[in-house]
């Protein structure tokens, strides 16, 4: 697939000034990503909170300082990694993006991955698992393991940092488990 966008400066500078759905009304600013655009180790969440609205950062707020955690722990630092959602504005209250929002949105992800083309990506939580893997099951199904992906590329679908702060031990035993496996495939 040949991206649209001629640059990934380009790519996020238009993102940067979308309106294709009604999510910029509410946004303060687009949440675009962050990290390392030539990162073999690309993460994928949902749609940026509060406190990433505000600051226009990817995973800031409570669940992002979990993922930064689990990034260190595997001997990583955000710099070193790429950073994005599936929904690039934040949805009002945080409910849940809605169909019309993801589709409006996915360009801008698909070209990420495009330009940044990273060996292994984590989805985490349903919402990037479901976009990115043909898959009905639900996140606790399907994490556990890494599943071949695209071109070249591992995928390792894990929980949503924010449902492990909700879920506690049981949880972040799965998600650390689950990094693991991002590590090995790091190193394979
Ligand atoms: N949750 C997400 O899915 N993304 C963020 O950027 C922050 C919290």
């Amino acid at each position: 697939m040949m991206s649209s966008f001629s640059s990934f400066e380009v790519l996020e500078e238009t993102a940067l000034g979308c309106t294709a759905c009604g999510l910029c009304e509410g946004r303060t600013q687009v949440v675009f990503g962050v990290g390392d655009p030539h990162a073999d180790l690309m993460f994928v969440g949902e749609g940026p909170g509060a406190e990433e609205d505000r600051q226009g950062v990817p995973f800031v707020g409570r669940a992002g300082q979990l993922l930064t955690r689990l990034i260190a722990d595997i001997g990583l630092s955000r710099d070193e990694v790429y950073i994005a959602n599936v929904v690039k504005c934040r949805p009002p209250n945080n409910r849940d993006p809605n169909p019309v929002e993801i589709d409006a949105c996915r360009p801008y992800l698909e070209a990420q991955l495009e330009f940044i083309a990273p060996r292994v990506v984590v989805t985490l939580g349903n919402f990037a698992t479901k976009l990115l893997m043909p898959t009905k099951e639900g996140i606790t199904k399907v994490r556990g393991r890494t599943y071949p992906w695209r071109r070249e590329t591992t995928l390792v679908p894990t929980l949503h940092p924010a449902a492990v702060l909700r879920g506690g031990g049981k949880t972040l035993a799965q998600v650390r488990a689950d990094f693991v496996l991002v590590k090995r495939a790091l190193a394979a």
